[in-house]
């Protein structure tokens, strides 16, 4: 039975991850914080296969847990997702999130190189490596500009997970992912944010939402999808990295006219814009090529923008009926 080992198993991307990889008869293993194990509620995207999957608590950030995490488990695969992924502009946060994401991404690396050399690793990159573009849309050779502490500890993360491979030969890769969301992504994204409040608003819960920058952009996928690609990528003959994107641009209106459509509601009427979440301009948009992996892996996003925001606002009206 092949191993996996995944960090931020609890996260959107690493639930999904898990689920596919049960599916495909891994023995999966998944990394959470321990303060995530002793407040139940940080477990919710992964309650549904807690009796089928091992959970460690594990600080990512030790080079010495790590380490003997590796010893324990010598996984055949290991998906870091982990990573402090707030995008913040503030001056404060930048060191633990820097630090953090650098530390736990070369202790990952390490210990696979020093305990199981054959492990394929996957390093969850960010369209923010490409950060301020002046093309698009963007593949795997633009140059990286990243716009946030963030994106700089990705970018950085990447050139090690690189190195690694070119250097010592480890089958480690990293996928350039654009936002991807689904039923399961945090509320303070600007997806979620908006399906949960429709839903609110449509049982008569809330009044309005407010907002940023609604002709905003971004290229949004579905986060199930996104995780296959994750999958392909440490399947294929050689470790290359990828990115992993739908190629098509959407706005914060569009999302906002399908979502309050679905529930037969103008969005003008209940949008409210408030400059506490307006960002620094970005000219030009994030959008990614993946012409790449479909080339190579045969990987391709399906699903449309339409039926996933719909999907979303769905499965959050089923929880405020429910609670
Ligand atoms: P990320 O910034 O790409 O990680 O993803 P978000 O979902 O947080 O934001 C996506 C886009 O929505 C960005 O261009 C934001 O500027 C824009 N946006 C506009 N209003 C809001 C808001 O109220 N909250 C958030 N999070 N983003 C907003």
């Amino acid at each position: 039975m092949r191993r996996a080992l995944i960090t931020g198993i609890n996260g959107q991307d690493g639930s999904y991850l898990a689920e596919l990889l049960l599916a495909k008869g891994y023995e999966v293993y998944g990394v959470v914080r321990r303060s995530s194990i002793e407040n139940s509620t940080k477990l919710i995207n992964i309650k549904g296969i807690l009796d089928r999957i091992t959970i460690k608590s594990c600080s990512l950030e030790n080079s010495l847990s790590v380490y003997k995490l590796f010893q324990e488990i010598k996984p055949d695969e290991c998906y870091h997702l982990a990573a402090s992924s707030f995008v913040s502009y503030s001056l404060e946060d930048d060191m633990s999130i820097m630090a953090n994401n650098f530390t736990t991404t070369h202790n990952i690396l390490l210990s696979a190189m020093d305990v199981c050399p054959n492990c394929h690793i996957y390093f969850a990159g960010s369209s923010e490596i490409f950060g301020n573009v002046t093309e698009y849309p963007q593949n795997e050779n633009t140059p990286y500009n990243p716009r946030s502490v963030y994106g700089i500890s990705k970018m950085s993360s990447h050139c090690l997970v690189k190195n690694y491979r070119e250097r010592y030969g480890l089958f480690a890769c990293t996928g350039f992912t654009y936002n991807h969301e689904s039923p399961r992504r945090g509320r303070s994204f600007v997806t979620r944010k908006i399906t949960s409040a429709v839903a609110a608003i449509s049982l008569g819960r809330q009044q309005y939402v407010e907002l940023g920058n609604i002709e905003a952009r971004r290229d949004w996928g579905y986060a199930p999808e996104y995780v296959e690609a994750m999958y392909k990528m440490l399947q294929a003959q050689k470790a290359d990295d990828y990115v992993i994107a739908t190629g098509h641009l959407q706005t914060i209106r569009n999302l906002l006219e399908i979502a309050f459509g679905y529930v037969n509601l103008d969005y003008r009427d209940y949008v409210r814009i408030n400059e506490k979440f307006v960002r620094p301009d970005e000219s030009v948009p994030l959008v990614g090529d993946y012409g790449k992996i479909q080339k190579e892996l045969d990987w391709k996003p399906e699903l449309s923008f339409k039926d996933m925001i719909e999907e979303m606002v769905e499965c959050d009206l089923r929880i405020l009926r429910e609670s």
